[in-house]
């Protein structure tokens, strides 16, 4: 049986996060606004309207491009894309058809802990449609063109992807930059991010790309590309084994029964008669104003990455996990600085020990900090946790007043109400016992108690040590410090 290799290039659309729409002065965003409420004549295609184009989404578009290693057109232009559509009301999309913003780029990200490398073959700005409501057990369907207009960057790869996880992983990368430059949330659930992806089988180690291409369609989350792309993978390596031939179409994935199924051939460009866009201008980029927008390029994952490994001795898995939300990131650091603010200001310079609160920070960032914030479905930023706050319990923590596991508690806490850790821990009676002389009488009982225990341990039966601690951290709620305990047991016992 001939062995096959997948050949997979992605196309996706990112909406851009800007004011006003692409062409006109609507707002750009309507979540929960009233159907048809963030219209005009230009989004709604009257007779007559002429479009503007929106400076902030070509800036944004720009830079996105920048961040994809991009070739940045001197020369670029709108088209008209012409098509039928009862949500496309002019009956054509503004699209850029050969002359795109963003040419020729290439982006390294990461999967599994290995760098993979795609090349991107443009990037190009169009118009969003409208949308289409189909009302259950009903005969007709509504248009809300609220959303028609909204500026979206649609980025194309080269074919280069050779694995749905290569794939998924790359869409994820985009979804990072987006975010590290604001342009866009890009939340796939809220469709801010599609993808649809081609793929095709090759004969192992054959180079020549395949004479047909499936373009999957419809697949609205990470785990769907992943999921189309196996489908298609394993129902054209079938079809191919059994002698049959593939045609180029257009097929939808299916979440409901994880299938994907034909829809149509696929249209060439020629379908669409694309023609320049008589209203409005070619664009022209200086050298001087890409320059200007580069100086707007923030520290990109990639590099803050490697310097949070540097900086902070972090491991490579968790400085990755924490540069995966820029908003963590940014909080962690924030947090550093406090500790390290204090430190200093108790002049204990000591290195090793900002070094190990530094890493017990990044720790609770990426645990139960992320727990939380992902269950409440906000970002770090907009939680009630203050940075000084955060510092402050891996301070009492550091100096034994508060055991790791009921800062846990303080922390959820805090979490749900903004209040300072000092103040839970006593509100809650949950500062630690380090004073010896309490620990020992409570040990004192609890040998009283268990003498069987007691001989034991003298008779060489040293893992009974287990049962003296747990007892004592009974007897004080856990708020007993495990060290001073098993200091006064060596103290009382060998
Ligand atoms: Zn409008």
């Amino acid at each position: 049986m001939t062995e096959f290799t997948p050949v997979i290039g992605l196309e996706i659309h990112l909406q851009l996060k800007t004011r006003s729409k692409m062409f006109c002065a609507s707002l750009n965003g309507s979540d929960g606004a009233d159907p048809n409420t963030n219209i005009c004549e230009v989004c709604t295609g009257q007779p007559g309207s002429l479009p503007v184009a929106n400076r902030e989404a070509i800036e944004k578009a720009i830079l996105m491009g920048l961040a994809l290693n991009c070739e940045i057109a001197e020369y670029s232009k709108f088209d008209r894309k012409n098509y039928f559509y009862p949500d496309l009301p002019k009956g054509y999309q503004i699209s850029q058809f050969d002359k795109p913003i963003c040419g020729k780029g290439e982006v390294r990200f990461e999967v599994g802990g290995k760098e993979c490398r795609v090349s991107i073959t443009r990037a190009h700005l169009e118009e969003d449609a409208g949308k289409l409501i189909h009302p259950v057990n009903s005969d007709y369907s509504l248009v809300d063109l609220n959303r028609a207009g909204t500026p979206l960057l649609e980025t194309v790869t080269e074919p280069d992807f050779t694995s749905p996880e290569q794939a998924k992983a790359f869409l994820q990368h985009l979804r990072t930059l987006a975010r590290y430059l604001g342009v866009s949330d890009a939340d796939m659930e809220k469709g801010q991010l599609r993808c649809d992806a081609n793929i095709s089988m090759r004969p192992h180690g054959s180079s020549a790309l395949p004479n047909y291409k499936v373009e999957v369609k419809n697949m609205n989350s990470f785990k769907a590309v992943e999921e189309a792309l196996t489908y298609e993978i394993e129902r054209q390596s079938a079809e191919l084994a059994e002698g049959r031939k593939l045609a180029t179409e257009t097929r939808g994935w299916s979440d409901e029964k994880k299938v994907t199924l034909s829809q149509r051939s696929k249209e060439g460009s020629d379908d669409y008669r694309y023609f320049p866009e008589p209203d409005l201008p070619v664009l022209h980029f200086t050298r001087e104003f890409v320059e200007t927008i580069r100086s707007r390029l923030p520290e990109l994952p990639a590099a803050k990455r490697a310097r949070l490994i540097s900086e902070y001795n972090l491991p490579e898995k968790l400085a990755g996990q924490l540069v995966e939300d820029k908003f963590l990131a940014e909080y962690f650091e924030a947090v550093v600085s406090e500790l390290s603010e204090w430190l200093s200001v108790a002049g204990e310079r000591e290195p090793e020990k900002l070094k190990a609160l530094v890493k017990e920070a990044a720790n609770w960032c990426a645990g139960i900090f992320t727990e939380l914030l992902n269950a409440a479905g906000i970002a770090a930023g907009e939680s009630k946790v203050t940075p000084e706050n955060f510092a402050e319990l891996l301070k009492m923590i550091e100096k034994s007043e508060v055991s790791k596991t009921a800062a846990k508690a303080v922390f959820a806490e805090m979490f749900e109400t903004g209040e300072d850790p000092s103040n839970i821990v006593e509100e809650k009676g949950l500062k630690q016992v380090s004073d010896a002389g309490a620990i020992e009488a409570v040990f004192d009982k609890v040998m009283a108690g268990n003498p069987k225990w007691v001989a034991d341990y003298k008779a060489g039966k040293t893992q009974v040590a287990g049962s003296f601690i747990g007892a004592v951290m009974k007897e004080t709620k856990g708020k007993a410090n495990p060290q001073v305990v098993n200091e006064i047991l060596k103290k009382k016992l060998e």
